[in-house]
This record gives C-alpha cells, sequence and structure tokens, in this order.
C-alpha cells in the first residue's frame, strides 16, 4: 500500500510534472526560415504583380523545405531542398539569374554548414555548376577541405557527378541590363540592383539538429574575383547546435568584417542573449560600420527570427507548431 505521505509527495509534484510536459508539446519540433535577399525593397517599386510573383516563389520554396522536415527529414536535406528551388528561380541573385561581374559574366558562390559537427563545404566563382549549394553540400561530405574556389571546384563538381550546365545558363537579360545601367551611369552596386537577391535557409530538425546555407551571385559589376560573405563561414553561414543558424544577405564585405553569421551564434552561447537580441545586435553592428542587409536565424529551441536594416526582406518562416508566413517589406 502507498503511505499516504508519497502520495501526498505525487500530487504535489503532478502540476509540475504535466507543465513541464506541456512546455516541451509547445516548443516547436522543427522550423524553418528563409530569404531571397534583402534591400530596398518598397512597396512603391514593386507592382502588385512581382509582388505576387515573389510571394509565390517564397512560399514554394518554404514549402518544399517544410516538407522535408515535417516528414522526419533533416535539417541539411531541408536547406538543400530550399536554396535549389530559389537558384533556379531567375527572380532571385543564385543560380540562373545571378548578377553579372564587370566582365559579363555570372560566378557563383554558396555554403552550407552542420550544426551538429561543425563540418561545412563552400565554393567560390564557379561559373559551370547548376546548383551550387549542392557543390557546397559535397565539398562539405567529402571532408577533405571545406573551400574550394574556380576551376578546381568545377572539377571536383565534374567528379562528384553534379549537373554541369553551359555558362550561359544562368544569365538573364535583366541582370544584362543592370551591368549595362551600371556601367553607362557610373553608379555603385547598391544604385542599380536596389536589393541583394542571395538566397539562404536555416533549418532546426526534430531530432534537434541545424543547418544553414546560403546561395548567390555576389554584387553586380564584381570584379577581380571578389568573393562576399556568403561563402565564407561564419560570415554569410554558420550552424551550431549549440546555439543556433544563420544565413545572411547583404553588403558582403561588410558582413565578412563583423563575421555575422558566428558573431550572432557566440552572442547566444556566451553572452546568454536571446536569438532576436543577438541577431539585432549584430545587425546594428554591421549598420555601423556602414553596411546593409539581414539575416535569418533558427535558435536550438527551434524560434526562427529575421533581423534586417533595409526597408525589406525577401522571407519566410514556418514550424511545427502551424506557423506558416512569408513576407517582403518592414513591418509586415
Ligand atoms: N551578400 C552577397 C554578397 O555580398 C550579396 C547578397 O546578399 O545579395 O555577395
Amino acid at each position: 500500500m502507498i503511505k499516504l505521505s508519497a502520495l501526498l509527495a505525487l500530487l504535489a509534484l503532478a502540476p509540475m510534472a504535466s507543465l513541464s510536459a506541456q512546455d516541451a508539446d509547445d516548443a516547436p519540433r522543427w522550423s524553418l526560415a528563409i530569404h531571397g535577399g534583402a534591400g530596398t525593397l518598397k512597396r512603391e517599386n514593386m507592382s502588385a504583380e512581382q509582388e505576387v510573383e515573389y510571394r509565390a516563389a517564397l512560399q514554394s520554396a518554404l514549402d518544399a523545405g517544410a516538407k522535408v522536415l515535417s516528414q522526419g527529414g533533416s535539417a541539411m536535406d531541408a536547406v538543400e531542398a530550399v536554396i535549389v528551388l530559389l537558384e533556379d528561380d531567375p527572380k532571385f541573385n543564385a543560380g540562373r539569374g545571378a548578377v553579372f561581374t564587370w566582365d559579363g559574366k555570372n560566378e557563383l558562390d554558396s555554403s552550407i554548414m552542420d550544426g551538429e559537427t561543425r563540418a561545412a563545404g563552400a565554393v567560390a566563382g564557379v561559373t559551370t555548376v547548376r546548383h551550387p549549394i549542392r557543390l557546397a553540400r559535397a565539398v562539405m561530405e567529402d571532408g577533405r577541405h571545406v573551400f574550394l574556389s574556380g576551376h578546381g571546384a568545377e572539377q571536383f563538381a565534374a567528379e562528384k557527378g553534379l549537373e554541369i550546365v553551359p555558362p550561359e545558363w544562368f544569365a538573364t537579360e535583366h541582370r544584362r541590363k543592370q551591368l549595362e545601367k551600371m556601367k553607362a551611369e557610373n553608379l555603385a552596386a547598391l544604385d542599380v540592383e536596389f536589393k541583394f537577391g542571395t538566397v539562404g535557409a536555416v533549418a532546426r530538425d526534430s531530432a534537434g539538429h541545424l543547418a544553414a546555407g546560403t546561395s548567390t551571385g555576389g554584387m553586380t559589376g564584381k570584379r577581380w574575383g571578389r568573393i562576399g560573405d556568403s561563402p565564407v563561414i561564419g560570415a554569410g553561414t554558420w550552424a551550431d547546435d549549440r546555439a543556433c543558424a544563420v544565413s545572411a544577405t547583404g553588403s558582403g564585405e561588410y558582413f565578412i568584417r563583423a563575421g555575422v553569421a558566428h558573431a550572432i551564434c557566440a552572442r547566444m552561447l556566451l553572452a546568454d542573449e536571446s536569438v532576436q537580441q543577438a541577431a539585432d545586435a549584430v545587425i546594428a553592428d554591421v549598420g555601423e560600420l556602414g553596411g546593409d542587409g539581414g539575416v535569418i536565424v533558427v535558435s536550438k529551441d527551434g524560434e526562427a527570427v529575421f533581423s534586417f536594416n533595409t526597408p525589406g526582406m525577401y522571407r519566410g518562416r514556418a514550424t511545427s507548431d502551424g506557423t506558416n508566413e512569408v513576407a517582403i517589406f518592414a513591418g509586415e
């Protein structure tokens, strides 16, 4: 027979036990955030039709990643599924539809990171690999190196059997005109683009693992083999299961100098800041240096947040507890 005192002790514990069980249920099992670039995205500069097209593209990418995660797939697979779709979409500055270099080429940069092992892969300046994010993942999985560039990265892609396309695959009229305008009017990259357009995804899967990935054509009119933050592990991309996963977009030089993606996770880990506090503090730091852009972040507990200092950022988030939204302008 159970003693009365033991029974009372059990009863006293019962509400606590059920509360913590409920807390665990409330935390999202999986979560996902995506971006398609930040910049001067203002309602008045965008037609209703364009807005509908961008929202639909973001929603399809978000759905592709959410499907992987809701079926118990890994954060890494979800990140890849999102980015592959956005790389093929000419509206975004990654894969097809990438911006042009000063010499009239499309040179692609990408990176990916696994939060469980902190394995990472990155590529810069590739011109014939249809899905640079898959190449970054192949570099990571191969494991001998983290960062490959140019011709060697392409040789590696061919050896791994990745899809190779002619360089013209990436070229679009719209992006070529941006380069021509920049040259004719002697403008800075940001003046012709009004937005950046890089793509990225961060995810937490139901096993609690994080992953982050980013893919870009860089900045219009880039020269001399310029590489931005997107393929730089710790600047444009970072994932660490102990803290968070980050993908950035913006004026890459400043994001490299602020070590953005790593800095956000380090603040969470070492200064015990919340995910939103850490992201806002680092974006403020970028702003103080003179840079513009934003980040998407998923915390180890599954919170999915955004932070940006531009008028807009193409973005979306979905979680297992029912959140599912895409947005473009600040304040949405
Ligand atoms: N961060 C990218 C770069 O500097 C540009 C972008 O975000 O669109 O290459």
